[in-house]
């Protein structure tokens, strides 16, 4: 499959509407899979356990979607939701640090309206970016499987192809770009060709694809946003290259 801009007969408007009707319903797909027996229990153990600071909250414990803007230049590419952030709220890199630090920043480089995201009905929107994540249930420790990550890569293909104006994919830390690369070569953007030797992960780290530019960016985790490994400055830049790759203004 060769990812390319997609035809538009009804013109721009058109375009952005079977491409929202058609994500809306990979998203209804993607929330009811159990192809992970694993991930299925640890999920709706964490739901029903809950955390005491969330202990009066219903979680989602499903799969969390992807959500953003369906004619997205930019896709943030994270690893997975958070136990009892996005797998609490069902939006990506909701209800956790990292979440606040991520979307404050995507506010200062004009890609949402809105520095919080709290919620699914808090009136965030976002313009020219998407975000997703390689594996879309929370994973015991932070840690998908490798065979997990395979089963959950085709949802990412099928997304990044009903999206179809992507051209930066941000990948928020290592494990993000390793599943980039895989979705790169899956998705047969990358020319059908493996990657050998594997590109290595950086901040700022960029890969030039024939339909995707890669670009690395350290993870918004509390580990590396309170030792200043990743400063807003930094994030900042990358969100500001992303816009320049994707052609988008500043
Ligand atoms: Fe399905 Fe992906 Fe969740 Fe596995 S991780 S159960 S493939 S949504």
């Amino acid at each position: 499959m060769t990812l390319q801009a997609r035809d538009a007969p009804d013109g721009p408007a058109g375009e952005r509407a079977t491409a929202a009707g058609e994500l809306a319903e990979l998203a209804e797909s993607v929330s009811n899979c159990r192809r992970c027996p694993r991930l299925v229990a640890w999920r709706e153990q964490v739901a029903r356990e809950r955390r005491a600071a969330f202990a009066d909250e219903r979680y989602w414990g499903r799969p969390v979607p992807g959500f953003g803007d369906p004619a997205a230049r930019v896709l943030v590419l994270g690893l997975a939701p958070a136990a009892h952030g996005a797998n609490r709220t069902g939006r990506m890199f909701t209800g956790d640090r990292s979440g606040d630090f991520l979307f404050a920043a995507l506010a200062r480089a004009g890609f949402a309206n809105q520095a919080i995201s709290v919620s699914l009905d808090d009136g965030l929107s976002l313009r020219d970016l998407w975000i997703t994540a390689a594996v879309r249930c929370a994973p015991p420790a932070n840690r998908p499987t490798p065979q997990e990550r395979q089963q959950c890569l085709p949802w990412t293909v099928r997304e990044l192809a009903l999206l179809g104006r992507v051209r930066v994919i941000l990948c928020l830390g290592g494990l993000a770009w390793d599943a980039a690369l895989r979705l790169l070569v899956a998705a047969g953007g990358h020319g059908g060709r493996t990657l050998r030797p594997k590109p290595r992960f950086g901040h700022g780290e960029e890969l030039a694809g024939e339909s995707y530019a890669l670009l690395g960016c350290y993870h918004p985790s509390q580990q590396n946003t309170f030792t200043g490994r990743l400063t807003e400055s930094m994030i900042d830049a990358v969100l500001q290259r992303a816009r320049e790759l994707a052609g988008l203004g500043r």
